[in-house]
């Protein structure tokens, strides 16, 4: 990675902002005796009667410590969705610069830069889902300030190539935002153990997959702790609300039950890949390092509709390139695949 200046992707208006310093953010760390007049809160206590603490200290330090991350690496928000929007809004000019995505891919890259007014460049990924990392350094241009990779990429199932990977944070101009949504059912190796060696690297992941909490909306953003600062300039102070930041504790504290229920998960997309391979109307099922399997059907809208009818929602993906007649199944519990698999045998 040549000469990086993280200066010269912030937009200006971020650069001269002031931020809001809540009453919390002003008097932390403070005995528990302490009386708080400060921020107008009703006294009487019921849990959750307190602002939370903005900037989610104990996730933080529980999260960092599983990850072997410091704090100051960590930046915490109301799902990945938060998180990415924060990330459009610190570093993209409305109607002046631009990102690249690579569909297939995750839908609200885009729904998040069309919000912002941020042109789009698709870069559409090769037929087998990795990426073509040529068109991409021909596509961009100095206003090309993010490139989103997500791996394992969501709706394909597959991991990106490490090597595409590591020319990407060596040769793009801007910020390279790699979303791990789904890492914890890959055998790959996270990015976060890079993270220093690249300061133009952002990694994204959340609690809504592995750690099956998609319900509480929390997001994760793992990045320099130059990168953290300036999104926790524009954050707004307490994007976790303290009802998500207590459950995030309980889960994140008790590590063997999550990895309990990852080994099931992956060991139920084996026995559903299977199942899926001996369809006939499937074609092809795709090799899948998430907690989801892509596959190919004769006609994917009228398969869909038929499940429907059965009782059973899966993801039609017909209309995603490369995806013709695609449909993604969700690995659920035994008894949920088991009841998929018999209506696809019944079909
Ligand atoms: C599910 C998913 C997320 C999670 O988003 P949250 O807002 O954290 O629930 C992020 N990225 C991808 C690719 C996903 O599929």
């Amino acid at each position: 990675m040549e000469s990086f200046n993280l200066n010269n992707l912030v937009r200006d208006n971020i650069k001269s902002l002031k931020p809001y310093s809540s009453a919390r953010d002003e008097f932390s760390g403070v005995p528990a005796d302490m009386v708080f007049l400060d921020a107008n809160e009703n006294p009487f206590e019921n849990g959750v009667n307190r602002y939370p603490d903005p900037q989610q200290r104990s996730v933080k330090s529980l999260l960092g410590e599983i990850k072997g991350i410091k704090s100051e690496n960590i930046l915490l928000g109301n799902g990945s969705d938060e998180v990415l929007d924060l990330i459009f809004r610190v570093f993209c000019e409305p109607k002046i610069d631009n990102v690249i995505t690579l569909p297939p891919t995750y839908g609200m890259y885009e729904v998040l830069a069309n919000t912002n007014d941020i042109e789009v460049k698709k870069v559409y990924l090769k037929l087998d889902f990795q990426i073509d990392v040529d068109q991409i350094l021909v596509q961009q241009n100095d206003r090309s300030k993010l490139l989103f990779l997500c791996s394992p990429n969501n709706p394909s199932g597959n991991h990106l190539n490490n090597k595409d990977i590591e020319r990407l944070l060596n040769y793009f101009n801007g910020l390279v935002v790699l979303d791990e949504a789904y890492i914890d059912f890959s055998e790959q190796e996270s990015w976060l153990t890079r993270l220093e060696e690249f300061p133009n690297l952002i990694v994204t992941q959340t609690l809504s997959k592995a750690y099956g909490m998609a319900g509480i909306r929390l997001g994760v953003c793992y990045a320099s702790s130059d990168i953290i600062s300036i999104l926790n300039q524009i954050k707004p102070p307490y994007n976790v609300n303290e009802l998500t930041q207590k459950k995030a504790i309980e889960r994140l504290i008790n590590k063997e039950a999550v990895q309990t229920e990852i080994d099931t998960i992956l060991r139920e997309r084996g026995t559903l890949t299977h199942a899926l391979t001996e369809i006939p109307f499937i074609s092809k099922v795709y090799h899948s390092d998430a907690n989801f399997v892509l596959a190919k059907v004769d006609d994917a809208s009228k398969r869909y509709n038929q499940l429907i009818e059965k009782g059973i929602v899966v993801r039609n993906r017909t209309t995603q390139p490369l995806c013709e007649n695609c449909l993604r199944f969700t690995v659920g519990a035994q008894d949920e695949n088991k009841k998929l698999i018999d209506a696809l045998k019944q079909l």
